[in-house]
């Protein structure tokens, strides 16, 4: 990567701009302080004074892979020479040749792909195709989940983000998905997690009725909650539910799909094919804003002479398709789907547990591919959390120290109540990889001191 040039000058105008009109996402805007980034290039980015970060956090998990790919780059530019932009009513070359590779991709027979311009709104639309497919209007979702920030997509996501715009009328039902190290069902291992949390789901759905469930919404492998990769049998439990009661069953892949668990996407690893397929982010490492459903052949017989009474603007946006055919045929060409199932075997997976035998402050490691959590804690006998597990924004200090000493070495961390994840670009090299390794090591003996046990 290059050698970031110093110019504190700039960085510090950026910043002054930013600060006077910039309205941030997620934050009290008067308490925060962004830095002023001045580039970026495969797995790192670096600000105006001369620091470079290796990107431990793929921005928010979607630069699948890395910042400023040379193809995506000239795709982007090449499109925006030819066609910058066409209405969603019309076929466009580059949007069909996006679609067909990504249903080429998707599991079982999610051949028909609506396009949205992220994560959200693709979640907001697979509720509606499962509403009005269905007749029905609930949804059953997981606590411990993140679905996006959209009104229908909020009221489905089970983590404290919800609490503040949470509405009574959303028709969501929340129940507990599996957790073996912190079971809500008090179980001794996996397959008892496992047995318990479908017994769970399937008391939920008798005692709300399977004739008014539309569909149950899963992340895969929940990411921003935790990434907990859900025991064996899970997936195939609930599928199985879904297939006795009628129900809709959408896998939220925004976040684990498009390589980053190792495979295209994250069903792949449990030979589960949900009705709807919900992504964004790694589709085109969010060089472009896109986002989409992958529907199946049933679900899609429900639309054909019937309106699908749902749309935007930007559908299928030809620069964001054209990064979408350009970042997938780089993923294949680099066999990058591949490298991550490599990373997570033989460099993220033992080198994490590596730090998790030497730090007392690390509780478990869970994950798979470019996908991985650290669950920090004060006390391993007990598991309690690094911070109070529901923290947030309570002030949250061991977890603060933690991630300013990551920077320090040249690392740019996810951090999350009482977790931090390791999940940088699924491209990055060997030798980053344990770059960021070492960086975690000398980080987590600050986290170090925080600790009980
Ligand atoms: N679903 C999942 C699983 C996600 O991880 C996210 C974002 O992190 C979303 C949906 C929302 O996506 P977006 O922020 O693009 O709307």
């Amino acid at each position: 990567p290059l050698t970031p040039q110093p110019d504190p000058q700039a960085g510090a105008a950026v910043k002054a701009a930013d600060r006077a009109h910039v309205f941030h996402s997620w934050s009290a805007q008067g308490l925060i302080d962004p830095l002023a980034v001045a580039g970026a290039e495969g797995a790192y980015f670096w600000d105006y004074d001369g620091n470079r970060y290796l990107d431990f956090t793929s921005g928010l998990v979607y630069t699948n892979i890395g910042y400023q790919h040379p193809k995506v780059v000239a795709a982007i530019q090449e499109q925006a020479g030819k066609l910058a932009t066409f209405a969603p009513a019309f076929a466009v070359d580059v949007r069909s040749e996006a679609a067909r590779l990504i249903a080429e991709r998707t599991p079982g027979d999610l051949d028909k792909v609506f396009f949205t311009n992220g994560g959200a709104e693709a979640v907001e639309n697979a509720i509606r195709m499962a509403r009005l497919h269905t007749g029905r209007t609930k949804v059953l979702s997981a606590y411990r989940s993140y679905h996006g920030a959209t009104s229908t997509a909020i009221n489905l996501t089970g983590d404290p983000r919800r609490w503040a715009s949470d509405t009574a009328s959303s028709g969501v039902v929340h129940f507990w998905g599996p957790f073996a190290y912190r079971s809500p069902f008090y179980a001794a291992d996996e397959a008892q997690e496992c047995e318990r949390a479908l017994a769970h789901l399937e008391d939920t759905i008798a005692f709300e009725g399977p004739g008014t469930i539309a569909a149950i919404i899963l992340e895969t492998v929940p990411g921003t909650a935790g990434i907990m990769v859900p025991p064996p049998g899970y997936l195939a439990g609930v599928r199985e539910l879904c297939d006795r009661h009628g129900i809709v069953f959408v896998l939220d892949e925004v976040m684990a799909g498009f390589g980053r668990t190792g495979a295209w996407f994250a069903a792949d690893h449990f030979g589960v094919v949900p009705d709807l397929l919900t992504f964004a982010k790694g589709v085109n490492s969010g060089y472009v804003p896109l986002g989409g459903v992958a529907i199946s052949g049933e679900i899609a017989a429900t639309f054909d002479k019937r309106p699908y009474p749902g749309g935007l603007t930007y559908s299928g946006h030809p620069l964001a398709c054209a990064a979408a055919v350009a970042t997938i045929e780089a993923m294949e060409e680099e066999k990058v789907v591949e490298q991550a199932a490599r990373l997570g075997e033989h460099v993220l997976g033992p080198g994490l547990r590596e730090l998790a035998e030497r730090h007392p402050s690390v509780g478990e490691v869970r994950g798979l591919g470019a996908f991985w959590a650290l669950d920090l804690v004060r006390d391993r006998e007990t598991r309690e959390p690094l911070v109070p597990y529901n923290a947030a924004g309570e002030a949250n200090a061991p977890m603060a120290a933690f991630a300013a000493a990551c920077k320090k070495n040249g690392l740019w961390p996810f951090v999350n109540m009482n977790r931090t994840h390791a999940v940088p670009a699924c491209n990055i090299t060997e030798a980053e990889a344990k770059e960021g390794l070492a960086a975690l090591d000398a980080a987590l003996s600050v986290a170090d001191e925080h600790t009980t046990g």
